[in-house]
């Protein structure tokens, strides 16, 4: 399994979610088999005990797992079903942890974050992206992994360790990772400095961005663009425009047309593939 990993930077609410399913949706589409799973670093074990006026609704699965609305994204754009493992929060990884804990698995042990709760969470991503969704009974060829919050935030430590480390577990061919980030409007002028913060903070933590979305109320100008490559150390073919649009179904159309296929083929070695006419 290949993974792609999206996370964000700057604020939360940009449009992670939208692009990991988009980017999904592109994979698929090229003929790949595509599984999804979100991370929300939260201390409840589920949504379904959050209050939907904060959270938005709650998205219940078809084994009865109540989950953020970002799997019912990932449902609907890449028709398959997914279960409540692909949901992990802060809280079930914990509590799986100390479950084991007390069962005695760590015996003589101090139990900690690193290495116990990180392999825990590396363990659980690995797991459940073999896991069959699209009813074929296969193996999925790729899992999107959203990151939900911020890069930095105390709350997504663990889980940034985590995939850090997942990135030499499973080998450089096998893993790539989108940050998305916002670009804010000010004074008639595209701001690309917050993204610049949160790309070295990124890099700091030891992940490194393989495509920069930049999240945008208008389209992005190539001036800017260039600055972002320019600043983020990174290729001006890996920084993706992703201006506001009607319809958040035409996010994938966007992300294609700036070659995201293409780069992902060479990227994670993905063989010869193409978008199949049936999605053209
Ligand atoms: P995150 O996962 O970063 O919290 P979401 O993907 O849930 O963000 O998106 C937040 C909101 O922004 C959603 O209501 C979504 O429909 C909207 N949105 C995301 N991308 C776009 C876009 N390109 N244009 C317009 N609205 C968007």
């Amino acid at each position: 399994v290949k993974y792609i990993l999206v996370c964000g930077g700057v604020i939360s609410g940009i449009g992670k979610g939208v692009i990991a399913s988009s980017t999904g949706l592109i994979l698929k589409a090229a003929g790949l088999k595509v599984t999804a799973i979100k991370i929300d670093p939260y201390m409840n074990i589920d949504a379904g005990t959050m209050a939907p006026t904060e959270h938005g609704e709650v998205y219940v699965l078809n084994d009865g797992g109540e989950t953020d609305l970002d799997l019912g994204n990932y449902e609907r754009y890449l028709d398959v079903s997914l279960n409540k493992d692909n949901n992990i929060t802060t809280g079930k990884v914990y509590q799986h942890v100390i479950d084991r804990e007390r069962k005695g698995d760590y015996l003589g042990k101090t139990v900690q974050i690193i290495p116990h709760l990180t392999n825990a969470i590396q363990d659980w991503i690995e797991r459940v992206s073999k896991i069959p969704v699209d009813g074929s009974g296969e193996e999925p060829d790729v899992c999107v992994v959203e990151l939900g919050g911020t890069v930095g935030d105390i709350e997504s430590m663990p889980f940034v360790e985590a995939l850090r480390q997942f990135q030499f577990r499973v080998g450089h061919e096998n893993f790539a990772l989108i940050y998305v980030s916002l670009i804010p409007v000010v004074g008639g002028e595209q701001k690309t400095k917050p993204t610049q913060a949160g790309v070295r903070d990124l890099r700091g933590l030891g992940l490194l961005p393989d495509l920069i979305a930049c999240r945008c109320t208008d389209t992005l100008l190539t001036a800017t663009m260039e600055k972002v490559s320019m600043f983020c150390h990174v290729s001006p073919q890996q920084v993706l425009g992703v201006h506001n649009v009607n319809s958040t179904y035409h996010v994938p159309l966007l992300l294609q047309e700036q070659g995201m296929l293409n780069y992902f083929k060479k990227r994670l070695n993905l063989g010869d593939i193409t978008i199949k006419p049936q999605f053209k």
